[in-house]
């Protein structure tokens, strides 16, 4: 039976004001309804931004360590509920449920760092260049925080945005993706009853006309966290700059894994496998280009499409699947039309191509794992970002020339080198213009405590995750105390 689920703001779950509703449908069977949500528009956002900016006072004057500590409840809550919430975010959104498992691990893990960076959020103290002052800088919560959010990381994603929001002090309005509301509402569910203050969190479900754009440019809202495609954040950065909001984009990728003749090539079959049909090639750190050294060129293309066809599509609540669906019929559209523009750029299609159908897939949007090789990078194969289950092969002469071909995309995400030879490891830290590299490791496999983010069209040079994140919901504030008893003027009495 399909729930009803409600917006939450000024503390109380309600309609949207319209009473309008979207259904969420799982993409591995379209006649499930996993449940029928809230379609808000400006005057719902409205009413968020004003319950967030009410709480923000009480909220500022909170130690951090006490909400720090919440989020440690919330911690324990949501590995309370693992199970439950990766099984419902697998019928919402398609993935296989060792990796939605993951997805909650990622966001019990982001809980427990945010509950003890309360107890840090460090500021300096440093010499004054005057006699009798002191001077310090200290962090201070910003205000409201608009949180705008993807679908392919349900929970993780949201929880690197809202638990450092909130341990700094920070009040939130949060609208997640319209294919993935489930697990947004139980995140929302958990930090309440966890003990985030009611008016301190505010839900609003809805689009990104709906509900996205009046977020983005109301006067109140003082930050934007958006996660998404490249597209939509410039879109964002343009829109925030009429009120001069702070705004983190995480954007598109178009990553790649170089295979050099001295890499141990069954380690960089398993990651490239992982790497590019994981989440069914739905990541932002997705491979999507796979750079192979001439040398080892066509041994390893014959590995990877017998292991690429043994790929086993289905539910992915069902054990034995390994690639679920796409989230929806327009990502599998865009699928096909790239694969069509592959085949029309004359790469070689080496397997997959189609939708697939065949046995329980019949009522869901998956697509068989496709490979081009032949490749070559000026390709929209090779530049754009597909998102789907489609691995584009180049390949390269030597060192020098897979890293121009890697570096030859607007995007700068993830990346990864398999080589035995550490010099070449060290240059390729170097070289690679990206802001995740892994070395002898596939693109994908963030962790919560580790800066994450790229560079290029990937975003605005801002990071999620570990240490950074906490700079960006935090104002610095320069003090000075002067207990001298008199005027000290700087650069002045002192030279
Ligand atoms: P999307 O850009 O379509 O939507 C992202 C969010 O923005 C959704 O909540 C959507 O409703 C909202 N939105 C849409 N239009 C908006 C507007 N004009 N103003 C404000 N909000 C708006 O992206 P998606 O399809 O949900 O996710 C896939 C994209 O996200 C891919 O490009 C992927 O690479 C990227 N992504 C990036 C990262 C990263 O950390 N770099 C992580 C995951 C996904």
């Amino acid at each position: 039976m399909s729930m009803k689920y409600q917006n939450h703001i000024h503390g109380e779950w309600v309609d949207a004001l319209s009473g309008e509703t979207f259904e969420n449908r799982n993409p591995a069977n379209w006649n499930e309804v996993v449940g029928t949500f809230p379609d808000s528009a400006k005057p719902d956002v409205e009413a968020a931004v004003k319950s967030a900016r009410e709480a923000f006072d009480k909220w500022r004057l909170t130690p951090a360590p006490a909400r720090g500590d919440i989020l440690r409840r919330v911690g324990d809550i949501m590995a309370e509920r693992k199970e439950e919430i990766a099984k419902n975010m697998t019928r919402e959104m398609g993935k296989v449920l060792d990796e939605t498992r993951g997805d909650v691990q990622e966001g019990i893990d982001t809980a427990y760092y945010a509950a003890t960076e309360g107890r840090r959020m460090f500021g300096h103290t440093v010499p004054s260049e005057l006699p009798n002052k002191f001077n310090m800088s200290i962090r201070l919560p910003i205000g409201v925080a608009g949180i705008i959010t993807p679908w392919n990381f349900p929970m993780a994603i949201p929880t690197w945005k809202i638990f450092p929001a909130l341990v700094c002090g920070n009040c939130v309005v949060f609208k997640p993706a319209s294919d993935t509301p489930l697990t947004a509402a139980t995140f929302v569910e958990i930090l309440l009853e966890a003990g985030v203050p009611p008016k301190v969190l505010n839900l609003v479900h809805g689009g990104g006309n709906g509900v996205g754009i009046p977020l983005v440019t109301h006067p109140d809202v003082n930050l934007i966290s958006f996660t998404g495609s490249t597209g939509v954040g410039k879109s964002i950065s343009k829109s925030a700059s009429e009120t001069l909001k702070r705004v983190s984009l995480e954007l598109g990728g178009k990553n790649a894994q170089i295979v050099m003749d001295d890499g141990d090539l069954d380690l960089a079959l398993e990651g490239v496998l992982w790497g590019a049909f994981g989440t069914t090639g739905q990541r932002c750190t997705a491979t999507s280009r796979l750079i192979l050294h001439e040398k080892i060129h066509d041994q390893f293309m014959g590995m990877l499409v017998s292991a690429a066809q043994k790929l086993k599509l289905g539910d992915g609540l069902k054990p034995e699947s390994q690639v679920g669906p796409l989230i929806n019929e327009d990502q599998q559209k865009t699928v096909q039309e790239y694969v069509e523009i592959g085949k029309s750029e004359g790469a070689k299609l080496v397997t997959g191509g189609n939708v697939y159908s065949e046995g329980d897939c019949a009522k869901g949007w998956f697509h068989e794992p496709t490979i081009f090789s032949e490749v070559t990078p000026e390709m929209r194969i090779a530049k754009e970002e597909i998102f789907g289950p489609v691995l584009s092969v180049l390949r390269v002469g030597s060192y020098e020339e897979a890293v121009k071909v890697l570096n030859n995309s607007p995007y700068g995400l993830s990346s990864s080198i398999y080589t035995n030879d550490v010099n070449r490891g060290f240059q390729a830290m170097r070289d690679i213009e990206a802001g995740i590299t892994y070395i002898n490791g596939p693109t994908i496999g963030a962790e919560a405590h580790m800066p994450f983010g790229g560079v290029k069209e990937t975003g605005n040079g801002h990071r999620e995750g570990g240490w950074e994140v906490y700079e960006f919901y935090t104002e610095t504030k320069t003090v000075f105390v002067d207990y001298s008893g008199k005027l000290q003027r700087a650069q002045i009495d002192n030279y």
